[in-house]
């Protein structure tokens, strides 16, 4: 078989640090704002390309498609096809981020097929070149080529990468049920009242972002998403509970859920809200929050040392 080049790339996991919607736009989204924050849950994403032609992807996740549906696929079609590139590539995700949870697994798989395969096929667009392309893939799509603590406006495809970084730790929680993203947001519509301000964002991105911070912080879709699935209203009741016991400085929704989670000042804590949380019968980790500059240097570190040669 030819030599293939290839290389294996981290596709970071997202919370939202809050996120308010101010009002429905006259294209049919949603105008939000939100602070999107990277976090050491990561999957890989083993990317190999050769002569020839086609697309070939591989999951190991079950319920996840493996076909053009995947946003990763996707990605690497639009990628060969904007940069009139014939190669056959191969990707292979490897998930630990749960589907559907708010963690924006799909489009930091996609992000990751962009810059990895950029990088491959010397296309040289880099992320400013990648970002229209990111943007028609998802909206969370062009904040996964930066990562990091950023704001992001509009459907949160406008990003903005913030000065100052947070570094905190973690307790996410996985409950079994959730709402679609969908559902949430047309329940939302039904009593939505537009309004021009998101005061929680911008009081929160103009703080130190240091504990007190995170109290600020609110997500104006998780009564709709509770609402939506009356069974999840109690379980965060409970996953709340546990989190403020362990002295969470804020429990927070991410995106349209069902991803809980409590922001803590320690690892430790972070880790002993995490096993507490398993105790109760949910499934949870720790991990620390990953700032954009250790985002760009775990990207650097894949591409320059995964740059092998392959049979
Ligand atoms: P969203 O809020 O956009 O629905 P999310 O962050 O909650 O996203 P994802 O993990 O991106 O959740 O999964 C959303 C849906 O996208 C899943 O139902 C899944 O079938 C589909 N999907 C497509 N490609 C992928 C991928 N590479 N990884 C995970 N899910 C994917």
């Amino acid at each position: 078989m030819a030599a293939l080049k290839r290389v294996t790339v981290p596709a970071f996991a997202k919370v939202n640090l809050g996120l308010e919607v101010l009002g429905l736009r006259e294209d049919g989204h949603h105008e939000l704002r939100t602070v999107f924050q990277s976090v050491a849950l990561h999957d890989d994403v083993a990317l190999a390309v050769g002569p020839g032609d086609g697309i070939a992807l591989r999951c190991d996740a079950p319920g996840v498609p493996a076909d053009e549906r995947n946003l990763a696929w996707r990605a690497a079609a639009d990628l060969l096809r904007f940069a009139g590139v014939r190669r056959r590539v191969r990707i292979e995700l490897t998930k630990r981020i749960p589907a559907a949870g708010g963690l924006g697994g799909g489009s930091s798989n996609a992000a990751a097929v962009l810059l990895g395969l950029d990088h491959l096929l010397r296309t040289g667009l880099g992320t400013a070149g990648l970002a229209p392309l990111a943007r028609r893939l998802g909206a969370d799509v062009p904040y996964f080529l930066f990562g990091g603590t950023a704001l992001g406006v509009a459907r949160g495809e406008e990003v903005y990468p913030l000065l100052r970084q947070v570094d905190a730790w973690l307790a996410l929680c996985f409950p079994p049920v959730g709402a679609g993203t969908a559902a949430v947001f047309r329940r939302l519509d039904a009593g939505l009242t537009p309004r021009e301000n998101a005061p929680t964002i911008f009081r929160f991105v103009s703080s130190d972002l240091t504990a007190g911070a995170y109290r600020l912080l609110v997500n104006d879709l998780e009564s709709a998403a509770l609402e939506e699935v009356p069974e999840l209203k109690a379980q965060v009741a409970r996953i709340r509970g546990v989190l403020r016991s362990r002295g969470a400085l804020g429990t927070l929704l991410s995106g349209s859920g069902s991803t809980y989670y409590g922001v803590f000042g320690t690892a430790a804590a972070a880790r002993e809200a995490a096993r507490d949380l398993g105790r109760a019968g949910f499934r949870a980790v720790a991990c620390r929050t990953v700032t954009s500059g250790r985002y760009r240097r775990a990207w650097q570190r894949a591409l320059t040392g995964g740059g092998r040669r392959a049979r």
